[in-house]
């Protein structure tokens, strides 16, 4: 795609975030664990758009609204390779890809119920692996059970 289509395709925001190389099966998603069916906030939503990297990708530009480190981990866990693209004043800020984290504190439920998680008042913590097929998971640093990317359930 060319430098001035590219420019078009985030020009129409002033100020806000731009997510872009979503997988097209998980854009819905994104917008789901970051609660965004209930924002208030003007919402842009594209999919199964033409993608170099991704084949399909999904697009989501949303006005007057920066994500905390907390949603940029839920992000990366959904579309590791997502672009997130910063605007302020019609002018790219930041352009960064999320990153799954080493640890990831507070924002997944560990599928075990017999956890410590599940029952007390205790903060879900898990360390981020990779298994010997190079699929991540997630290690619960208490129960130490290993969850695939499939079970896994955001809080
Ligand atoms: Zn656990």
């Amino acid at each position: 795609m060319s430098d001035k289509r590219k420019k078009l395709q985030v020009s129409a925001l002033k100020n806000g975030t731009v997510l872009d190389h979503i997988p097209s099966e998980h854009t819905f998603h994104v917008i789901k664990i970051l609660g965004l069916e209930n924002s208030k906030n003007p919402i842009y939503i594209g999919n199964h758009l033409e993608s170099n990297k991704l084949g399909r990708k999904g697009i989501i530009k949303i006005s007057d609204k920066y994500f905390a480190k907390d949603e940029i981990n839920k992000i990366s866990l959904v579309a590791p390779k997502a672009t997130l693209i910063e605007i302020k004043d019609y002018e790219v800020i930041s352009k960064t890809q999320v990153e799954i984290p080493e640890h990831i504190e507070k924002i997944v439920k560990c599928f075990n119920p017999k956890c410590v998680t599940n029952n007390q008042n205790v903060e879900t913590k898990f360390t981020v692996i990779t298994d010997h097929h190079g699929r991540m998971k997630l290690k619960c640093h208490y129960c130490e059970k290993t969850m695939a990317k499939e079970n896994i359930e955001f809080l």
